[in-house]
């Protein structure tokens, strides 16, 4: 009743009623590579549009500015155990708006403004969050950003032990948004202890990989725990911060009041839901799916001659250099776009082209892998984005639209959670 169709929102306003059949049906259509992109349950969907939106909770379970908290402080006191008991940590806020807000309150509970954090950089793989100069973080802190290495896409650790000894931050964040390798959370952990750093993992892309085991957590490693809820994870556009005991009580000041009111209810009891889901063992296969996918994926287009960001993937992501390809970023993905196949242009390390039409494209499974996609399949799709790929740069639209009728023969048999097109 909560998702299309949506005889409400079609009576009282058919100009967005339309829109929102429009998406859900884009939705169906395509074949959907966006890695921090996914397809919610239906259960999700019903909590996300609940008359729990309709009241005001500011504060926290127990601790509230408005009566009528009877049913709401349940809520939020089952999401915030069911994410304590699934990622096995002292304290979880079920609060943030985002990741983005997530992280900011983060910066509240452990900097001054001014004072030293380090991330990685935006166009290694970092996050826009972690101290990239456009972004507040980056504007309001001294910011110190590491990168890969040029010759082999990963991390080199050395170099940044060495910078957070030269610079001493007070804060230090891991994990990023393209980043297709395992996150050593326990040489974080080593280096942020030796500098004297509160530890942020940000796991916003993996988290979903981390409770269904495929890969390490940073619990026990990292002081705060930052995730986005509606990427791997599968759960509604939301956030949590979760922490050690020690940190909890700076984390929640933080959030509220120091820079949140009101916690979007709706989103809590959606929170709660999508954690439920992934604490049944349907999810642990969900997320090993994940990454077998995207590793079939990465093997059939390097056999295809594609160059890998690291030379492959341990996750859910892959990203394509396309400079041998002799197509930018931008054009592939609006070619990819019209062949059916959705994924997002972005800078690859080192990028001699501009942000707005970068180097490279990234490609992920968690969307698929939820419509049911396997190994069997990536084949197919690598196919396909080559196919696209060399049709673009030749300007073949009949090869572009080919591909999109195949993309639509294969999605006919694995229909979208959430809507059903003859209702
Ligand atoms: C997606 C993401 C965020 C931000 O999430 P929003 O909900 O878009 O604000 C933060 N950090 C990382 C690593 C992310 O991938």
């Amino acid at each position: 009743m909560h998702q299309p169709p949506i005889p409400h929102v079609a009576g009282t306003d058919p100009e967005i009623a339309e829109l929102i059949q429009a998406e859900a049906r884009r939705q169906r259509d395509k074949v959907r590579l966006i890695p921090s992109e996914n397809y919610v349950s239906v259960a999700v969907l019903e909590a996300s549009g609940s008359v729990l939106t309709n009241k005001y909770s500011e504060g926290y379970p127990g601790r509230r500015y408005y009566e009528g908290q009877q049913f709401i402080d349940q809520v939020e006191r089952l999401a915030i155990e069911r994410a304590e008991r699934l990622f096995g940590v002292d304290h979880a806020n079920v609060q943030p708006y985002s990741g983005t807000p997530a992280n900011l309150a983060v910066y509240l509970a452990f900097l001054q403004p001014g004072e030293t954090m380090m991330g990685m950089a935006l166009p290694m793989g970092g996050h826009l969050s972690h101290g990239w100069p456009v972004s507040a973080t980056g504007k309001w802190f001294r910011s110190v950003q590491y990168g890969v290495r040029a010759d082999t896409g990963r991390l080199d650790l050395d170099e940044v032990r060495d910078l957070a000894r030269r610079e001493h931050p007070r804060v230090i964040f891991c994990g990023g948004t393209a980043i297709p390798r395992t996150i050593d959370f326990p040489a974080f952990a080593e280096i942020a202890r030796e500098v004297g750093a509160v530890l942020v993992a940000d796991i916003a892309h993996i988290a979903g990989l981390v409770v269904g085991g495929a890969h390490p957590s940073p619990v026990g490693y990292a002081d705060v725990i930052t995730t986005t809820t509606h990427k791997t994870l599968r759960g509604p556009r939301g956030a949590m911060i979760m922490t050690t005991a020690e940190h909890a009580s700076a984390v929640d000041k933080a959030v509220f009041p120091g820079l949140q009111g009101g916690p979007h209810n709706h989103t809590t009891a959606a929170i709660a839901v999508a954690l439920h889901e992934a604490a049944q063992p349907s999810f642990r296969a969900y997320a090993h799916q994940v990454v077998a996918n995207a590793r079939a994926l990465a093997d059939a287009l390097t056999t295809r001659g594609y160059t890998l960001i690291s030379g492959g993937t341990d996750n859910h992501l892959i990203l394509l250099d396309l400079t041998p390809q002799g197509i930018g970023g931008k054009s592939a993905a609006k070619a990819l776009d019209r062949a059916g196949l959705e994924v997002n242009y972005n800078t690859i390390p080192f990028d001699p082209r501009k942000p707005f039409d970068p180097s490279g494209i990234r490609i992920g499974t968690p969307a698929i892998t939820t419509r049911g996609l396997n190994e069997q399949h990536m084949e197919q799709i690598a196919g396909w984005i080559d196919e696209a790929i060399i049709a673009a740069t030749k300007d073949d639209e009949e090869v572009i639209e080919r591909v999109a009728a195949n993309v639509a023969d294969l999605l006919a048999d694995f229909p979208m959670p959430g809507w059903a097109p003859s209702a």
